[in-house]
């Protein structure tokens, strides 16, 4: 069938023809012969019978008379009739009486009995058997065979005459179907071809030809139709095309237009944006500086004779011009923020020193409203952390202020916990808590978003900008934190936040102490207890120590590190040591130019008159006392190298330059007798100090939460609250903030046992009444020193820019911050000045920073800076290049000087 369907339609109606005429053919032929056939079948035993008839008649004489001979005569006859095989005549018995066979080795035989009347087919034989009568007698019965020969013979030729009808007939037929299917396939044909070339060319112009009227005819003509109709959508479509090929022409240049205005646009907006910014750095930093002026200068009005009214207005100025300054800062910070452009700053830092000072400065404001302001800091906190100390503290005071603000009464508390211990980080949460207003709940998602207040008429009453909360969340966000409330309306709030905070590798050491990290020092003593101190000491302040336990060993120690260019900066010598003493090291170490670089500072055990002389002769820069205590060390330690560094006139240190370097101490003495009241405060005055009384235990803790100390005088007997009571509530609190205050007991009977029931309650010392000067000095010369020690580090001298500023540390530290902001930009302006081979713009931005290091006092930087506004002037950046990488250098540690000097000037400004 799939043969057929793949036949062109020609062949296809050429067979449809062919098949059609063949099969006709054959149907009539067939008929035809067969009906022919059963015709003669019909025909033959008839002729058989009146064959055996006529030998009926001949044989009758022959079967009266018995005359075989003749019967077997009347028989022979049949050889006229080749198609008879057998014949044989039977008596009225039924016995053969005469036989004839045509072949006598091939024919059959007669049968031995004859049968009815009648004519059979038997083996491809028709046999007759006819009686034989005479006048109504039965003589007897002829039989006769013939073969079918005759038949057979038809048939074939039936045949033979059907196949020549065949296929003489299907050739005509054939012939006619030739010529006649092209009269249907033809325009079929044509019309498929046209379809092919319409579809190949696209050409809906070309018709068919319409050759006759029929059903064909019909088709072509709506063939054509079709074509019109495409061709005309085509060429509407043709139309349209071109059209719009012009509306995308169109549009595009539009779209151009419009994208080259938004890029004018998006320019104009980000120099906008820049200009804001450097407009509020710079603005900010204007008005800071005059503002400074006014705070500065009212303060100091205020520190002078004034009748109350003009106090008040002056307090007035003053806390009118914090708060703009607050707000200038908030502002400022926020814009950095926004723009991306803040970033930490992180340091290794003493975490619990830096909560300490901040809840120091913040539980004045509380206690200002009446409210306590507990701190609890977890044991599991880690001390020493990396991260940005002051950013921390900003968020910290943010919460901690709101929350004093919105609480009328009750307390705010401040908890710090560990959420956990990261792999290369402490994740930390802390936590405050206020009994104050409260917030709404469907005000606490708004409210941290910036100028968002939760409610504009309360915070009339309170003041705020809705900065702070916006400013701390982003704070907290920068330090991969989070930042969120928990709040019930007129309970309270909780303020919540997390952050991560690097892990520090040195496990004590705090940021003031920078200038020690991995410092060479020299420890040289016989005592190996006094080695193992010295050297766990020096290795917890993040210096690199060497212990030997002789002299010769350590000059054996300083020649290799000379050799391999890491000399030691700082030799710490025991005086007393079997061989050679430790003047005789120093001695020898004087005496080796190679090995003199080093600063020695030398230990005893017995102090010996002259010892003191013996060492300014050696030029041992310190001279101290065993044993030794860890911050007097560390004091010591700081000055010396200070001393070193500022290349000033040196002086042997000693534990009483250590306590006169620290100058006055602020000493509270909870003294209830009048008379022991007044010996104290006048013996204390007198040795410099600035004493202040408190009459008993109760008030004693109270001025001591609301004002630093650095030493306690603590009577034992006292009225409402006792020196040992006292003494335990301090602890407790101390527990809170890390702090530890000397407090030395007064006691006037002091009994066996004594001392050791105050030292178990928490005091550090104690002295007996009557109290003499003698033991006041002993005393205070075991308190612990400050360890905050400012360290010039570089050529800078803090003392010199105080000086500048009259001694105004409020601006000094100011001037110092401001400093610190300002100089990345410009390191950063001088950066791109080379980078961008911008001569003009690193000028300026040197120029500008030799202003600020003018104002800071730091010539030897400043000298740098203006060597390369020089360079930049006369367009030479190749050296230019080289002369920024010293002033980055020199920078970087004058930042690291000015770091730890804001720590320590922070502290002088609380008081
Ligand atoms: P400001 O305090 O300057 O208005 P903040 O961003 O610090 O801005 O605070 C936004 C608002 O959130 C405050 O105005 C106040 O309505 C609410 N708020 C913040 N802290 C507290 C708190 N501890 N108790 C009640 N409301 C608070």
């Amino acid at each position: 069938m799939r043969v057929v369907q793949a036949m062109s339609i020609r062949r296809k109606l050429t067979l449809i023809i062919m098949a059609i005429t063949s099969v006709v053919l054959l149907l009539a032929c067939l008929a035809l012969a067969g009906y022919d056939l059963v015709t003669m079948r019909r025909a033959e035993p008839r002729k058989l019978a009146t064959l055996a008839d006529v030998l009926a008649g001949n044989s009758t004489a022959a079967l009266t008379f018995g005359d075989a001979q003749a019967a077997t005569e009347v028989l022979s006859a049949l050889k006229a009739e080749p198609h008879i095989t057998a014949a044989c005549i039977y008596t009225r018995n039924g016995q053969p009486f005469a036989h004839y066979a045509r072949d006598r080795a091939t024919s059959p035989l007669f049968p031995l009995v004859p049968r009815q009347d009648g004519s059979y087919f038997v083996d491809d034989q028709l046999i007759q058997f006819r009686p034989i009568q005479f006048a109504g007698d039965s003589m007897g019965t002829v039989y006769i065979a013939s073969d079918l020969e005759e038949l057979h013979a038809r048939f074939r030729a039936s045949v033979v005459v059907i196949t020549l009808v065949l296929l003489v007939s299907s050739t005509i037929a054939f012939l006619l179907a030739s010529g006649l299917q092209k009269l249907v396939s033809e325009p079929i044909l044509e019309l498929a071809e046209i379809a092919n070339v319409v579809s190949a060319d696209k050409n809906y112009g070309i018709r068919a030809p319409i050759r006759s009227h029929d059903e064909l005819g019909i088709l072509v003509s709506r063939f054509n139709e079709m074509l019109g109709q495409i061709q005309i959508r085509d060429q509407e479509l043709q139309h349209h095309r071109e059209h719009l090929e012009d509306e995308v022409a169109t549009r595009t240049e539009e779209l151009r237009s419009t994208n080259t205005q938004l890029e004018t646009a998006k320019e104009a907006a980000e120099a906008a944006n820049r200009a804001k910014s450097e407009f509020l750095a710079n603005m900010s930093h204007e008005i800071r500086t005059p503002m400074n002026g006014v705070l500065g200068m009212t303060e100091l009005a205020l520190d002078t004779e004034l009748t109350a009214e003009q106090r008040e207005y002056l307090q007035t100025v003053k806390s009118s011009g914090d708060a703009l300054l607050g707000l200038i800062n908030d502002i400022l910070d926020f814009s950095k923020i926004e723009s991306g452009k803040l970033d930490l700053d992180p340091v290794d830092f003493n975490l619990y020193d830096s909560l300490a000072e901040t809840m120091k400065a913040l539980a004045l404001r509380a206690h200002q409203n009446d409210l306590e302001l507990v701190c609890e800091i977890r044991p599991e906190v880690p001390q020493q952390v990396v991260g940005d100390p002051g950013r921390l503290r900003q968020v910290l005071v943010n919460l901690v202020g709101n929350a004093i603000k919105f609480t009328q009464k009750g307390e705010v508390g401040v908890r710090v916990e560990r959420v956990s211990h990261l792999p290369d980080e402490w994740e930390l949460k802390f936590s405050v808590t206020d009994t104050g207003i409260g917030i709404a709940a469907e005000k606490q998602g708004v409210i941290f978003q910036a100028f968002a207040q939760a409610d504009g008429s309360i915070t009339r009453n309170y003041g705020g900008t809705g900065l702070g909360l916006a400013i701390s969340a982003r704070l907290v966000d920068l330090m991969s934190g989070r930042l969120w409330v928990e709040s019930v309306l007129g309970k309270g709030s909780t303020f919540l936040f997390t952050v991560r905070l690097g892990i520090s590798k040195l496990e004590t050491v705090s940021s003031l102490r920078a200038d020690l990290l991995h410092l060479p020092l020299l420890v040289v003593d016989d005592n190996s207890t006094n080695q193992r101190i010295l050297f766990e000491m020096a290795r917890t302040w993040g210096m690199e120590p060497s212990v030997v336990g002789s002299g010769p060993a350590a000059l054996d120690l300083m020649r290799q590190a000379q050799e391999l260019n890491r000399g030691f900066r700082l030799a710490i010598i025991d005086s007393q040591m079997p061989g050679m003493d430790g003047f005789e090291l120093a001695q020898h170490i004087q005496r080796n130019p190679d090995l003199a670089g080093a600063t020695i500072m030398m230990l005893t055990s017995s102090g010996q008159r002259g010892d003191a002389a013996r060492c300014r002769q050696l030029g041992i820069a310190a001279y101290l006392l065993k044993p030794i205590r860890k911050s007097e060390l560390l004091a010591a330690i700081l000055t010396v190298l200070g001393q070193e560094s500022r290349a000033s006139a040196k002086g042997l240190v000693t534990r009483h330059t250590i306590r006169e370097s620290r100058g006055a101490l602020r000493i509270l003495v909870a003294e209830d007798n009048p008379v022991n009241q007044k010996v104290v405060l006048r013996m204390l005055q007198k040795m410099g100090h600035e004493p202040v009384i408190s009459g008993n235990g109760r008030e004693a803790v109270g001025l001591l939460a609301e004002q630093p100390f650095d030493l306690v005088f603590m009577d034992i007997q006292m009225p409402e609250m006792d020196g040992l009571s006292a003494t335990q509530h301090i602890r407790e609190q101390e527990k809170i903030d890390g702090r530890h205050i000397p407090i030395i007991a007064m006691t006037a009977h002091a009994m066996e046992g004594d001392r050791e029931r105050f030292l178990a309650t928490g005091m550090d010392g104690y002295v007996s009444k009557p109290i003499n000067r003698q033991e006041i000095e002993k005393a205070l010369e075991n308190v612990p020193c400050p360890e905050k020690i400012p360290v010039p580090a570089t050529g800078w001298n803090p003392k010199d820019t105080l000086e500048r500023v009259e001694g105004d540390e409020k601006l000094f530290l100011e001037i110092l911050t401001i400093f610190l902001d300002e100089s990345p930009n410009l390191i950063a302006q001088m950066e791109r000045g080379l980078g961008e081979q911008k001569p003009e713009l690193l000028q300026r931005a040197a120029h500008s920073l030799r202003g600020d290091l003018g104002y800071l006092g730091a010539p030897e930087i400043s000298q740098t800076a203006h060597q390369l506004e020089e360079l930049a002037r006369k367009s030479e950046l190749r050296p230019a290049a080289q002369v920024f990488a010293a002033l980055r250098e020199q920078l970087a540690q004058l930042t690291a000087a000015i770091r730890s000097n804001i720590g320590a000037s922070c502290e002088n400004i609380d008081r």
